[in-house]
């Protein structure tokens, strides 16, 4: 079943023409890969299809809705209750600990401190991140901190979980630990994954590979 579609994605940034007629499937529960080299618009394909960032023209459907039809506030909405996001860094609120940055998805949407800090607690374990719970974000090393920060995407049980380059900033032995530990999260969870990245040994978690392009025409084509 198609859960996410985007169809003749145009976007440009003054004379930067990022996205030409972009379009992507993602079925539900399915790992996607988007390669392609830096530049050719991975991210901005990532921020149009998670509803961050409006397209100049095209469209994005989230099962039978029409994300690009939405109302801001229809659109933030929708990705509070249905879309995780892990970037390749800063996403953590550098205040809080580690627990209570994954417990505040719970916490804002009216959850008792309590409820949210013991689902919070289940998932920190399941990424391997309990032991840091009590510490804030700056405290651990940046393999722990993209763990919590999964932890944090995967603690509303979303249908979509969007990262870009979430390894990024990862040595590879870290890198692999933290693909494992997502995919095997998404997987238990039935949660799709978009999952930007330029590096193969990184791709190579997804079940099928897009490539955005370079150039003009930056179409969108399957690879497996
Ligand atoms: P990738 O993720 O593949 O590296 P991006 O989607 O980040 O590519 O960028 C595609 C093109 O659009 C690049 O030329 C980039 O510099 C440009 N771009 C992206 N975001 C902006 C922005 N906010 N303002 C201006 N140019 C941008
Ligand atoms: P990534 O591709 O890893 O997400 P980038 O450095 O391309 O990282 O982009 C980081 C942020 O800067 C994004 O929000 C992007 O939209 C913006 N950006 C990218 N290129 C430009 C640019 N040339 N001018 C202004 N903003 C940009």
């Amino acid at each position: 079943m198609s859960l996410l579609v985007a169809q003749d994605l145009h976007k440009s940034f003054g004379k930067t023409h990022a996205l030409e007629g972009a379009g992507l499937t993602i079925r539900a529960g399915e790992i996607v890969a988007v390669m392609g080299p830096s530049g050719s618009g991975k991210s901005t394909l990532l921020h149009c299809i998670a509803g961050i960032l409006p397209p100049d023209s095209g469209v994005v459907r989230y099962g039978d809705r029409e994300l690009t039809s939405m109302s801001d506030r229809e659109r933030s909405e929708l990705r509070r209750t249905d879309f995780g996001f892990v970037f390749q860094f800063g996403q953590l609120v550098p205040e809080l600990t580690c627990l209570e940055n994954v417990a505040l998805p719970l916490r804002l949407s009216g959850m008792k401190r309590k409820d949210a800090e013991r689902a919070a607690k289940d998932w920190m374990a399941k990424l391997e991140v309990d032991g840091v719970a009590d510490q804030r974000p700056g405290e651990t090393s940046g393999g722990q901190g993209q763990r919590v920060a999964i932890a944090r995407a995967l603690v509303t049980a979303p249908k979509v979980i969007f990262a870009d380059e979430p390894t990024g900033a990862l040595d590879s032995l870290n890198g692999e630990r933290v693909m494992h530990l997502l995919t095997s999260a998404a997987r238990e969870t039935g949660a799709a994954v978009v999952l930007v990245t330029h590096e193969a040994r990184v791709a190579a978690y997804s079940d099928r590979e897009v490539v955005v392009r370079d150039g003009k025409a930056r179409d969108v084509e399957f690879v497996r």
